[in-house]
């Protein structure tokens, strides 16, 4: 029998592959770069971050960082983000072997899911979720479980019942974002102590992603879930360079916890990538002991932009929900036609030159979401008073190419 004559190699086979697909999300984002749509789908901001850590990446390049870091990241980092951690939260971490930098959150939390799952395990999380956290369970063969945040008048809430029913005896890892892509939610001190007494209860580990830990707005606060009584021992806390310092292409991440979980984790990560680029990680250091008030700035400005784009949504005849934190809003298209907002996000390129995500593909429970879009509001000003006016205006009509 001659194997492989029928089908070349990589082809059809591999059925966790295949399920990742191809999303709305990446047909979207190629139908704005086509069409010269503005694009507030993707979450990219459209200025750099600050000068002293490109000029310290630029110099780290050109003196010799340019071989492999140690497998738990460059040591002064790892002492930058102990700081951070202790300044901000009154953290302790242990920068030797309590801290582990990745190739992003998204290894962090990908390589979490590997350290702390076998096939046929289970992940509790939220509805909706940010896309990669699928994709992790999917690849490693492990069921995700979601809770649904619910509509509420204005924003998001769950119930803490239906966390519980969530978890099964084959649940091990309950995975949190928070501020959270895609709803805009801060989760609150009560909320956290509710899935605080869940992770306890089931003896779950808690992996927690907080990549917009500095980006929360009108006096909500970022609370990291390992700081509640009980859950340091058991708490992953993700982040990332890349929301905080408008460095997302960089893709410099870490995760803290204690010495076996990160142990775990970095047994795993050494496999995945073993260390991510070498002369980012200087200017990392340097962005997290230097920089935190560029970062305050930053969250002025994305509030500023957040209002704007929240005025203009609303001129425009749509519902806008209340973004607590990071670079999303969720806008209501029930009033609008057409009033699907997967339908509604299809047609906007096209019609009024702007592309929006239909929350529904970061959802499991599609329906719920059906009348909600995502809008990022990480742009310049002027683009969004564009975009804002090209959905509001009646002459716009939908018959432009
Ligand atoms: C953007 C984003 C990430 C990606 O972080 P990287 O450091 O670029 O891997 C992870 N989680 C959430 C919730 C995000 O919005």
């Amino acid at each position: 029998m001659r194997r492989g004559a029928t089908a070349p190699p990589g082809g059809p086979r591999a059925a966790r592959r295949a399920a990742l697909g191809t999303t709305v999300f990446t047909e979207l984002t190629e139908l704005a770069q086509h069409t010269g749509a503005i694009n507030l789908g993707q979450g990219f901001p459209d200025s750099d971050g600050p000068r002293t850590m490109i000029d310290q990446a630029r110099k780290a390049l050109a003196s010799g960082a340019n071989q492999y870091p140690p497998l738990g990241g460059a040591p002064e980092l790892r002492q930058a983000i102990a700081r951070q951690r202790a300044r901000r939260y009154g953290a302790r971490y242990d920068p030797d072997d309590e801290i582990v930098v990745t190739t992003g959150a998204t290894e962090a939390v990908a390589a979490a899911v590997m350290a702390f799952c076998d096939p046929g395990d289970e992940v509790v999380g939220f509805d909706p979720s940010y896309d990669a956290y699928q994709a992790a369970a999917d690849l490693a063969g492990v069921a995700y479980r979601r809770v649904s945040l619910r509509r509420t008048a204005d924003h998001f809430a769950f119930a803490p019942d239906e966390l519980c029913r969530a978890v099964s005896p084959r649940t091990r890892m309950l995975l949190l974002n928070t501020p959270h892509n895609p709803t805009g939610k801060v989760f609150t001190h009560s909320e956290l102590a509710d899935i605080a007494e869940v992770c306890r209860s089931h003896n779950l580990i808690a992996v927690v992603d907080e990549v917009y830990e500095y980006l929360t707005y009108d006096g909500a606060e970022h609370l990291p879930l390992a700081s509640l009584p009980g859950m340091r021992e058991r708490t992953i806390s993700v982040s990332s360079a890349g929301k905080t310092f408008s460095l997302t292409g960089w893709k410099v991440g870490w995760a803290c916890g204690s010495a076996p979980l990160v142990g775990a984790l970095r047994s795993v990560k050494q496999y995945l990538t073993f260390a991510g680029a070498a002369p980012l990680q200087s200017a990392v250091a340097i962005g997290l002991d230097h920089e935190e008030e560029w970062v305050e700035g930053l969250r002025g400005r994305l509030r500023r932009q957040r209002d704007l784009l929240a005025e203009g949504l609303a001129e425009a005849g749509l519902g806008v929900l209340r973004a607590e934190g990071g670079y999303f809003l969720q806008a209501d298209t029930a009033g609008s036609d057409p009033a699907e907002a997967e339908r509604y996000c299809r047609e906007l390129p096209l019609s009024r030159g702007v592309v929006a995500i239909p929350t529904a593909v970061f959802a499991q429970d599609t329906a719920e979401y059906r009348h909600l879009a995502r809008f990022a509001f990480c742009k310049d000003p002027d683009l969004l008073r564009r975009a804002a006016r090209a959905i509001a205006s009646p002459s716009a009509a939908r018959a432009s190419p």
